[in-house]
C-alpha cells in the first residue's frame, strides 16, 4: 500500500471510532441526564353541589384520606423517575377501588339499575390516547383505557367489545354485582322518583337527565413527570339515572380529558353534556397554544365563562408543562388535591 493510501485509511478509521464514541457518550449523557425537579400531580373526585351539611366531618375526612392515598400512589411513581401516564393510572385506580367515588366500585346506577362506566387516558408526549365507554365488568376501567392506548389501534371502544378486549389483555374482570353499593342504589331510587315528579310537572316527554341530580364523584388525575411529560386520565360511572347507554364527556378526548406536552393536561368533571358542547379540555389547551393564555387564565375562561354561559356546572384540574396547577369549578364544591415535588399533600372539598 502506498503511504498516501495508508494515511487516508488511518484517518477514516480514526473518524469512524471517534463518531462511534461520541454516539456512545451522547446516549450515555441522555441516560444520565438529571431528572427534572418540577414534577407534580393533581386529582379530583368530582364537582357538584356538595354542601357542608350533607357531609359529616367523618365523611369529609374519609374523602380526604382516600384522596391523599391516591396522590401518594402517583407521587411514588413520579418521584422515582416513572412516567406520568403510569402515575395517572395508579392514582385513579385507588379511587376506582373505593366506594366513595363515582368510578369503579362506587359507580352510580343507570335508570335500569345498572352500572355503566367510562374512562380515558392520554399521553401528552405522543398525543396517544385510549378510552372505554359503557363497560360493566372491568374492575378498573382506567387500566382498560391505558391498554386501548398501548395495545390497540383504536382510541375509543365500548360495551361488550371493550370488555372482551380487557379480558384478552389480562385485566381483572368482575361480576356486575361487584359494583353494587347500597348508597348508590338509594340515590337512584331517590333521583328516579323525583325525576318522575319533575317530568310530570314540566316535561311531558320525560327528560333523559335531570340537571339537578347529584352526579359528583367522577375521578381524574393530571401529572407532569420528571422527564417533562404530561398525562391526563378520567374515570366515571357517569350520571345517576342516565338512560339509553348515554356516554358522557369523560371518555371523549378533547371534551373531558386531554393532554399535550406543548400546553397542559386536563381532566374535567361535571355535567358531561355541557363539557362536550364546549369541547372543554381541548379548548383550555387551545387557549394556551393559540392565545398565549396562562394555564389559570385558560381554565378559568372555560369553566367560569364558557361553561357558565351555557348554564353548565362542574370543574376541572389542569397542570401545565411547568408543573403549575389550577383547579377552577363553578359548583359549591369539588373534591380535589395535589402533591408537590417535595411530597406535600393538599386536599380540599369546598
Ligand atoms: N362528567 C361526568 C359525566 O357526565 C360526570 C361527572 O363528572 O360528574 O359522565
Amino acid at each position: 500500500m502506498k503511504p498516501g493510501t495508508i494515511f487516508l485509511v488511518s484517518i477514516l478509521i480514526l473518524l469512524y471510532f471517534n463518531s462511534a464514541r461520541s454516539q456512545d457518550t451522547s446516549d450515555m449523557k441522555r441516560k444520565l441526564e438529571p431528572l427534572r425537579n418540577n414534577f407534580a400531580l393533581a386529582i379530583h373526585g368530582g364537582a357538584g353541589n356538595i354542601i357542608h351539611r350533607n357531609l359529616t366531618p367523618e365523611q369529609q375526612q374519609q374523602y380526604k384520606d382516600k384522596m391523599s392515598e391516591a396522590l401518594r400512589a402517583g407521587y411514588a411513581i413520579l418521584d422515582t423517575g416513572g412516567k406520568s401516564i403510569d402515575a395517572v393510572e395508579a392514582s385513579i385506580r385507588i379511587m376506582e377501588d373505593s366506594p366513595l367515588f363515582n368510578a369503579g366500585k362506587g359507580s352510580v346506577f343507570t335508570y335500569e339499575g345498572k352500572n355503566e362506566m367510562d374512562a380515558a387516558i392520554m399521553d401528552g408526549k405522543t398525543l396517544k390516547a385510549g378510552a372505554v365507554a359503557g363497560v360493566r365488568t372491568i374492575k378498573n376501567p382506567i387500566s382498560a383505557a391505558k391498554k386501548v392506548m398501548q395495545k390497540s389501534k383504536f382510541v375509543l371502544i365500548s360495551g361488550k367489545g371493550a370488555e372482551q378486549f380487557a379480558k384478552e389483555q389480562g385485566l381483572e374482570i368482575v361480576d356486575t354485582s361487584y359494583f353494587f353499593t347500597e348508597e348508590r342504589w338509594k340515590q337512584l331510587i331517590q333521583v328516579r322518583d323525583s325525576a318522575k315528579t319533575d317530568s310530570l310537572k314540566n316535561d311531558s316527554t320525560g327528560s333523559i337527565i335531570n340537571k339537578r341530580e347529584d352526579h359528583y364523584g367522577t375521578v381524574g388525575c393530571v401529572a407532569l413527570d420528571r422527564h417533562g411529560n404530561l398525562a391526563a386520565g378520567t374515570s366515571t360511572g357517569g350520571i345517576v339515572n342516565k338512560k339509553y347507554n348515554r356516554i358522557g364527556d369523560s371518555p371523549l378526548i378533547g371534551a373531558g380529558t386531554y393532554a399535550n406536552n406543548k400546553t397542559c393536561a386536563v381532566s374535567c368533571t361535571g355535567h358531561g353534556e355541557d363539557f362536550i358542547r364546549i369541547v372543554a379540555a381541548k379548548t383550555i389547551s387551545d387557549l394556551m397554544e393559540y392565545k398565549g393564555m396562562s394555564v389559570s387564565q385558560a381554565a378559568a375562561e372555560v369553566i367560569k365563562n364558557k361553561l357558565s354561559e351555557i348554564k353548565g356546572d362542574g370543574g376541572t384540574i389542569v397542570i401545565d408543562k411547568n408543573g403549575i396547577i389550577t383547579m377552577p369549578f363553578n359548583t359549591t364544591g369539588m373534591f380535589r388535591g395535589y402533591i408537590d415535588r417535595k411530597g406535600k399533600v393538599t386536599v380540599k372539598i369546598f
